[in-house]
């Protein structure tokens, strides 16, 4: 296939490189001036986008997405697919759909979990939302630069997926580091509490694979300094955007509500930088207000 690549930071640089290895011929474009070998590099968005079979965006939020969508849908070859892998609102995500097939292209919105070790590995998980036959014409694309690739649903399906599940994780690691804290005040052994959380009730993601507390549980960002993982200030925008989406829809999320604004605290103070697992050290030190 012929692609346009828009936006090659963090993880669209590894996941243009990955269909470059697999034959295909990308043509990219990012406003920082980034190179990834083997990657014909354009002169702008327009020129990435125009006469491809496939443009695939990976960029920083909505805004970004709707002003580079009116350069490039334009130039667009009907039938194509365009394939929006960002994180961003559902509104813009939906809004860009719109545009797209409007203009007669196949459009997908696909955000990604697995971060960028996922994405230099190949083994991202796409999160898609579109037609049946946008979907079947970006699989292909999914299966180099992932290892699953699930069909939500129509327009928007696909980051919809993506917030509900980062909300959800957000509240979950905030959970679990509440827990090992107080643990730690009761004078209960880190290491016993896994072993009775892991297998009881209050089991879940952030306990079983992806521990706080260090040397305790399969190897996780904790063992490494809290080097991020996933950082917080990423965990931080996804819970923002489900808060925007859940305000738009009137949907009640008190618990995502609280879990913004414990990470909008730790992100900008002890937590930049760090993995948003590092709450429970932060927890540890703050002690009771
Ligand atoms: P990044 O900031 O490293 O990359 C974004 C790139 O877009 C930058 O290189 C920037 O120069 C470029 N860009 C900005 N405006 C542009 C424009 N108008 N035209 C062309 N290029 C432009 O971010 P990232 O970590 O690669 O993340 C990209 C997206 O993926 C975000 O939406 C993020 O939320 C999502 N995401 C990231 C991770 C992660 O672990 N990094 C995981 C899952 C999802």
């Amino acid at each position: 296939m012929k692609i346009g690549f828009i936006g090659l930071g963090n993880m669209g640089a590894p996941m243009a490189a990955n269909l470059v290895k697999a034959g295909h011929q990308v043509t990219g474009f990012d406003v920082a001036g980034v190179r990834v070998e083997g990657v014909i590099q354009a002169a702008g968005a327009a020129d990435a986008a125009r006469g491809q079979d496939a443009v695939i965006t990976m960029l920083p939020n909505g805004a970004i997405l709707t002003s580079v969508y009116a350069e490039i849908v334009p130039v667009g070859e009907k039938g194509a697919v365009f394939i929006d892998c960002s994180t961003v609102d559902v509104d813009s995500a939906r809004a860009a759909h719109e545009t797209a097939t409007k203009a007669g292209l196949l459009s997908v919105d696909a955000p990604v979990s697995g971060g960028v070790g996922g994405a230099a590995a190949g083994t991202l998980t796409f999160m898609a939302g579109g037609s049946e036959e946008a979907f079947a014409k970006a699989k292909p694309l999914f299966d180099i630069m992932g290892q699953k690739a699930v069909h939500c649903g129509g327009p928007g399906a696909g980051q919809a997926a993506k917030i509900c599940n980062n909300m959800l994780l957000g509240i979950s690691m905030i959970g679990t580091c509440e827990a090992f804290a107080l643990a730690d005040k009761l004078g209960l052994d880190r290491q016993a509490l896994f072993d009775v959380v892991s297998t009881s009730s209050g089991a879940c993601w952030s306990v079983n694979t992806y521990c706080p507390a260090p040397g305790v549980g399969p190897k996780s960002p904790a063992d490494n300094d809290y080097k991020p993982g996933f950082a917080a200030e990423l965990m931080l925008k996804d819970l923002k955007l489900s808060q925007q989406a859940a305000s738009s829809a009137g949907a009640p999320t008190p618990m995502g509500a609280r879990a913004t604004e414990i990470y909008e605290e730790f992100a900008s103070g002890y937590g930049k930088g760090k993995d948003f697992s590092a709450v429970l050290p932060w927890l540890t030190e703050k002690g009771r207000a």
